[in-house]
């Protein structure tokens, strides 16, 4: 644990808000407040309520079991993934309904059926048990943003085999390091992906990972043909298409799975520190995903829906695959960069589709700014009704940007925070009922339990900070690390017995709002005042040339910390010392003489994790003169190397 964050510092001042209109209320699916309080009163009822939305093999007697820091949901009840994702709206009006409208990054398009889908996940059911896939086996997946991928994944949950998915931009030592800790017998991969016009060679990655590893076959779907210069290995390697061929064409049947049966591991995105393979189970994670759906997204049959995370991040998982799919949305999913062949890409997409809800990042929206509003600006975005934000806190300023370019003012926001741990989104505003704020995910969602502590574990008072932690379980929390239960008990339950704690600080306002001012770990203590890192981060993208900020800590003799603060700028403005000199003063006038920077150092591109997050401890290391931690998570190495470059030079 880093510097204590009981007394964290609020230095924003946010006033803006925004009410839900009184259509958005009358017509949402969550529209009565008292939701909130009979939540409160009897969670597990609640929940129960929820998870009728499934369908169950076998009913549940059992809700909740809690012996700290384990829980069990629904435990005497079976059911499968696949079967409520998509087999059971084969029978339904949704039949015919587009399940997944696809777009690859050259521009070829496919639209899959609930029908349609269902027959290929039956069939690629077939094909990964005659490839001797069993229950429990672990199946990795290395894929790009093809169809075939939803597809691999619920074919693994039809006969209940457990998916780990590896983002198709990491390296073959990162796949590696995952098959080995997951113990994968199967690997799914294509010849390629499409990646910005060019071309990520994921065979070729795979090849050299699988080595002394336990993967027996590899399977290999052809996205990109002859020009990805795969080669198959005989004896090892088989062709998607010639296998899926060879299957029958008769459903597959689902394996009963107990809803505390492992659905899948997926690692964590690295931000901190080493991945941890992150385990949820079928029911209660599908019971959490799908109840979101409903509640945040207020997703309805007519809605077209699109996320434009990967679905190699737990946001693809839960808000790409199994909450819409479960709940029978129209969900649009693109393959490739949003500048690809232009920065209008998204817009686009937006507007040939008639998409009306969107879920993206804070780091896009941030990267939409900087490229300007005359791109959205060219399309008809009208159909859009309601938009979200995950991944990291968002700075007020690229809030108020996306109301105003992307939702025209007519969109509420759902800033919705979570962890590839909590399954779900577990703070954010029901768009009906809740009036939002510029910065905050605003309230625990209806029967998740919530609190900011301060060191000795008291719940702080509203207009403090601290802690963030959350005192219940829950339906879709994690069940525990891969095959690493003490690190489990350790890093989430070692600080306060019994209660889960996700590592972020955060404030709660005089109105009980939640704000996350960053990780714990980036708490920055300047002369006995502790900063998070989204305050002076946020002050700093709120100057007009300011594209993107990150700050750190670094250590001082006098202060205990200073702040260094790491600037991209908007395109156009140019570096020079009168603007470091504004910028300075700037968060001086915004936020107080504590938070001014000491340093300030201009970048053409922050260093990030592949999942798109600000790595702010490699920052640190840099500034600090240190070896630098764990990098295998860096999207871009050389971003490193021309910060410390540059971080020497300046010195
Ligand atoms: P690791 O745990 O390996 O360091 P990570 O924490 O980045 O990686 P994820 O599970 O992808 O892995 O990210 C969860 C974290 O992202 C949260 O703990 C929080 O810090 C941040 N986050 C996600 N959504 C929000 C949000 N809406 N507002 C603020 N922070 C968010
Ligand atoms: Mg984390």
């Amino acid at each position: 644990m880093g510097t204590p964050a009981d007394h964290l510092d609020t230095l924003l001042k946010e006033t803006r808000s925004f009410a839900p209109s009184d259509e958005f209320q009358k017509n949402a699916n969550f529209n009565d407040p008292d939701i909130y309080e009979r939540a409160l009163k009897d969670p597990e009822g609640y929940w129960s309520e929820q998870a009728q939305h499934l369908d169950w093999f076998t009913p549940y007697t059992k809700i909740c079991e809690w012996n700290p820091p384990h829980a069990a949901w629904f435990s005497d009840g079976t059911l499968n993934a696949a079967y409520n994702a998509v087999d059971r709206h084969r029978t339904t009006y949704r039949k015919n309904k587009a399940a997944i409208l696809w777009e690859g990054e050259p521009g070829d398009r496919r639209v899959l059926t609930y029908d349609m889908l269902g027959k290929e996940v039956d069939r690629a059911a077939h094909m990964l048990s005659s490839l001797g896939v069993k229950k429990g086996d672990r199946v990795a997946i290395y894929l790009p943003m093809i169809p075939e991928l939803p597809v691999t994944m619920l074919a693994c949950a039809k006969i209940g085999a457990i998916h780990t998915i590896v983002f198709a931009g990491f390296s073959s030592s990162s796949l590696r390091d995952r098959i080995l800790d997951a113990d994968a017998s199967v690997l799914v991969t294509a010849d390629a992906g499409h990646r910005r016009g060019g071309i990520i060679p994921l065979k070729a990655n795979a090849d050299a990972a699988v080595d002394g590893t336990n993967v027996k076959t590899m399977v290999v779907v052809n996205r990109v043909g002859p020009s990805s210069g795969a080669s198959m290995t005989e004896g090892r390697d088989v062709a998607w298409e010639k296998l899926m061929a060879e299957m029958p064409n008769s459903p597959y049947p689902c394996e009963p799975m107990n809803a505390e049966d492992i659905l899948y591991i997926l690692y964590t995105s690295g931000t901190t520190g080493k991945p941890k393979g992150i385990v949820h189970t079928t029911g209660g994670y599908l019971v959490g995903a799908n109840t979101s759906m409903r509640s945040v997204f207020d997703l309805k049959d007519d809605d077209v829906y699109f996320c434009t995370a990967d679905i190699g991040w737990v946001t693809g998982h839960t808000y790409i695959v199994y909450g819409p799919l479960t709940a029978g949305a129209t969900v649009v999913m693109y393959e490739g960069a949003p500048d690809f062949p232009n920065r209008d890409r998204f817009w686009q997409i937006i507007e040939r589709y008639g998409v009306t809800i969107f879920y993206t990042a804070p780091t896009s929206i941030r990267t939409f700014m900087k490229w300007g509003p005359q791109h959205p600006a060219a399309y008809d975005l009208s159909s859009l009704r309601l938009m979200g934000t995950v991944g990291e806190p968002i700075n007020p300023e690229a809030w108020m940007w996306y109301h105003e370019h992307i939702g025209h003012g007519n969109c509420p926001i759902v800033d919705t925070w979570w962890q590839t741990e909590t399954g779900c989104a577990m703070i954010a505003p029901l768009p009906g009922l809740i009036e939002t704020k510029p910065g905050s995910a605003t309230r625990p969602v209806p029967g998740i339990s919530v609190a900011v502590f301060d060191e000795h574990g008291q719940a702080v008072s509203p207009g403090s900070g601290g802690y963030l932690v959350i005192t219940k379980p829950w339906p879709s929390m994690l069940r525990t690390i891969w095959r690493d239960d003490e690190r489990f008990a350790k890093t989430y339950f070692g600080q306060f017995p019994g209660i889960y704690l996700p590592g972020d600080g955060a404030h709660l306002d005089e109105d009980s709002y939640i704000w996350i001012l960053g990780r714990i770990d980036d708490v920055i203590n300047v002369s006995g005042h502790r900063i998070g890192t989204m305050e002076v981060e946020s002050a700093l993208v709120d100057h007009k040339s300011v594209a993107e900020a990150a700050v750190i800590g670094r250590a001082h003799e006098i202060k205990g910390q200073a702040i260094t603060a790491f600037v991209t700028l908007k395109e156009g403005v140019e570096a020079t010392p009168e603007l470091i000199a504004e910028l300075k003063q700037h968060v001086v006038i915004q936020i107080g003489a504590m938070a001014r920077p000491e340093e300030i150092l201009f970048t053409a591109e922050l260093p990030k994790t592949r999942s798109a997050k600000i790595m702010r401890r490699l920052l640190r290391d840099i500034a600090e003169g240190r070896a630098l931690g764990d990098t295998t998570t860096l999207a871009d190495p050389s971003v490193i190397d021309a910060l410390k470059s540059q971080y020497q030079d300046k010195e």
